[in-house]
């Protein structure tokens, strides 16, 4: 029984690519592709779109004692996931999927019930109901797979990712995930067929149900594509991979052929929305590149994620920009920054969890940008005890990415020319040394990115950025095909 790990990927789904009939279609054929080309392929995939949050509101539901409200939500789902497989399976094979449906939603409904009775929800009982999504949607994938010839085989993917017992948010252990994948997935692999599993839920070691947390079904596919020692981990989306700048602000954005994971996380956390890279840690610690692509627009490359940058003559690989900050100054009025100061700022945002995006300090004062759905009036009324505060909104961020950055000279100068018109608020080049941020109005920012883009891309380096979505541009249609 050998697997040629080289041949192996393993392609994740998420919602959208799932949300329906036609969507299930759609990636059956995208999984029949890489089949074509001679690969084994692993399939994860998400709930079908929204099931994660209507499961939620079920279960809190029931934790508030409205079993009708949490049953109604029930019937829903029920409804929605019959009618796909009706959609999507003739015969035998539709019968047998949606006495499983069925019986999937009859214990849901119990445990909505059992909820409802206790008048309590507790953390580890969300999990189990959560759950349902990605259990439902992996059973039917795993049918449209099979009647579509590709072999599919369902696997609970509770049997395989085990993890701690932190309902809500476990932590995988990779090396039992590895031994687990090598005694249930690399066969039915060897054996041909198509292993489709949930991404997202797990198990600790008692055999309990947990989950790795929202959005967590790339992380699944990580940990899979990492624990097989797989070829390459695809990630199908519904964008085309990562771009230079918001293709919205900037019709001539190019998509990023090539970025380094270290990129794509400063990217990521400064508010491009296309996956969230501390996930695809597991493949990247083993040097398995990860792509980005277009389930709507399976013929587009997407974005490959490697470990290691690729060279490139221009400075930056992507322009982000976040909007709805806030910007505090926190100014030392008694005590000038003594010992002490600056921790007891930090945990005034440590206790409301706010998350800081930029600090700048001076002798006297120190400034912060927040998001501004905070709850920022409690922040600024306890900081107020320890110092002068002030309070600035509608402030976003722009920021530029890429590994260049360092050892290039006068970037700084290059980029503050080219916004030289925009009042700028506060500047940090982040300690990773790959980003370069600062703060303007919101009402700067279209202006600012285009400009900047302007300067920036105006001469892309073709091994790194595909100039034939600028060409499809400049002919006035759209750059993303979604
Ligand atoms: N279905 C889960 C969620 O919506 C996990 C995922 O989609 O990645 O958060
Ligand atoms: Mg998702």
């Amino acid at each position: 029984m050998s697997v040629a790990r080289e041949k192996l990927v393993v392609m994740k789904f998420g919602g959208t690519s799932v949300e329906d009939a036609k969507a299930m279609e759609r990636t059956a054929a995208i999984v029949r592709g890489r089949r074509e080309r001679g690969l084994d392929a692993v399939v994860v995939v998400s709930a079908m779109a929204k099931v994660t949050d209507h499961l939620l509101a079920a279960a809190a539901a029931a934790g508030r004692d409205d079993k009708a409200g949490a049953l109604a939500i029930s019937a829903r789902l029920r409804h929605r996931h019959i009618d796909t497989a009706a959609d999507l399976l003739r015969g035998e094979r539709l019968a047998q999927l949606q006495s499983a449906i069925h019986q999937e939603l009859d214990s849901l409904d119990d445990l909505l019930r059992g909820i409802a009775a206790v008048g309590e929800l507790t953390e580890r009982t969300n999990d189990l109901v959560v759950s349902f999504g990605e259990r439902l949607s992996s059973q039917m994938v795993a049918a449209a797979f099979e009647q579509r010839g590709l072999q599919g085989v369902h696997v609970d993917a509770r049997t395989c990712i085990i993890t701690d017992s932190h309902y809500g948010k476990a932590a995988p252990l990779e090396s039992a995930i590895e031994a687990k994948l090598a005694e249930i997935v690399l066969p039915l692999i060897a054996a041909g067929q198509t292993p489709v599993m949930g991404g997202f839920i797990g198990s600790n070691a008692e055999g309990i149900t947990t989950t790795l947390g929202r959005g967590g079904s790339d992380y699944t596919a990580a940990l899979v594509g990492g624990g097989l020692h797989a070829g390459a981990i695809e990630i199908w989306t519904d964008v085309n991979g990562i771009m230079t700048t918001d293709p919205r602000i900037c019709p001539d954005a190019l998509r990023v052929k090539t970025i380094s994971f270290e990129e794509a996380a400063e990217l990521a956390y400064f508010g491009a929305k296309v996956l969230h890279p501390a996930t695809i840690l597991p493949a990247v610690q083993k040097s398995i590149p990860v792509w980005v692509l277009n389930s709507r627009n399976a013929e587009n490359e997407g974005t490959k994620i490697t470990a290691m940058a690729a060279k490139c003559a221009s400075p930056f690989k992507s322009i982000a920009a976040k909007k709805k900050l806030t910007i505090i100054d926190v100014v030392a009025s008694r005590m000038l920054m003594s010992h002490g100061y600056l921790k007891a700022v930090f945990d005034v945002f440590d206790k409301y969890k706010c998350a800081i995006d930029m600090v700048s300090t001076s002798e006297v004062s120190i400034s912060l940008t927040v998001d501004s759905n905070q709850q920022l009036p409690e922040i600024c009324e306890e900081l107020g005890r320890i110092a002068d505060v002030k309070m600035e909104g509608h402030k976003a961020l722009v920021c530029l990415v890429g590994e260049d950055i360092r050892g290039h000279n006068g970037i700084a100068g290059r980029v503050f020319s080219a916004i030289s018109h925009v009042n700028v608020r506060m500047i940090s080049q982040g300690a990773s040394e790959i980003n370069m941020s600062f703060m303007i109005d919101e009402e700067d920012v279209e202006e600012a990115v285009r400009s900047l883009h302007g300067v920036f891309f105006a001469n892309p380096d073709e091994a790194v950025f595909d100039i034939t979505t600028r060409d499809v541009a400049a002919r006035g249609q759209l750059v993303s095909k979604t």
